[in-house]
């Protein structure tokens, strides 16, 4: 059977990485989280004072990335969890501080070239689900699937506070929807690489879609792929 590329881009927190997982688990191939990736080296930056009155320091990053390791480790359930530098940095990376700094480093050109290399190189292994916000426009721009995935501002804040109230109940609803409105504004208007739907991407609405039905809709498109149905 023919293994495909997937590539799944869209706003923040319109469920992209619950749906890429679940897909690679039932296809039975690599899921890569790119935003874990940029969020751990925000990590790094964070820990070794590269922030100024709330703004990234370019010169002091890009001066120290040849030092600083990302890497995805297999934890005890299979799945791929991020590392920084030999040190798994899954609960970190989702704190908000994170969230509100991670677009800021994410602009930063040599970061991304570093990035974007190390995304490709997850493409030899086989079948691959990748989601992110250049996956289709720029990681894999021959991407057999490409997604779209939106939904209302309202919507997504909601999802994401419920979520993040496990794990830190100070966060505020306000909070998370200025960061989710920050985010994809600052990720659509950056000069290199910005979220955009990519060339041939199907775009998906799920403000209004249970998750079972909108995973029942993307397997049957990465299906028609996998078996050249279109
Ligand atoms: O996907 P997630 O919301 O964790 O991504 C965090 C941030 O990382 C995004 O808001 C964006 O700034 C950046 N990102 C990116 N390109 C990607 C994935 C994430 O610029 N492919």
């Amino acid at each position: 059977m023919k293994t495909i590329t997937i590539a799944i881009d869209g706003h923040s927190s319109t469920g992209k990485s619950t749906v890429a997982r679940a897909l690679a688990q039932h296809l039975g191939y690599v899921y890569i989280d790119s935003g874990a990736m940029y969020r751990t080296i925000t990590l790094y930056a964070l820990e070794h004072d590269m922030f100024e009155n709330g703004l990234v320091k370019p010169n002091l990053l890009i001066e120290a990335l040849p030092g600083i390791e990302v890497a995805f480790e297999k934890n005890e359930l299979g799945q791929n969890v991020p590392h920084l530098n030999g040190r798994n940095c899954t609960i970190e990376i989702r704190q908000m501080l994170i969230s509100e700094l991670v677009s800021q480093v994410a602009a930063i050109p040599e970061v991304r070239e570093k990035m974007v290399a190390m995304q490709r190189s997850f493409q030899t292994q086989g079948g691959v689900v990748m989601d992110g916000r250049d996956i289709g426009s720029v990681v894999f721009p021959n991407a057999d699937l490409k997604l779209f995935m939106t939904a209302t501002a309202e919507v997504r804040a909601q999802r994401r506070f419920i979520e993040i109230q496990e794990s830190d109940p100070s966060v505020t609803y306000q909070q998370v929807y200025d960061n989710v409105v920050a985010r994809d504004a600052m990720d659509s208007s950056r000069a290199v690489s910005p979220l955009i739907v990519a060339d041939g991407a199907v775009v998906i609405d799920n403000s209004e879609m249970n998750q079972a039905d909108q995973f029942q809709m993307i397997l049957q498109l990465a299906q028609d792929r996998i078996y050249n149905r279109i």
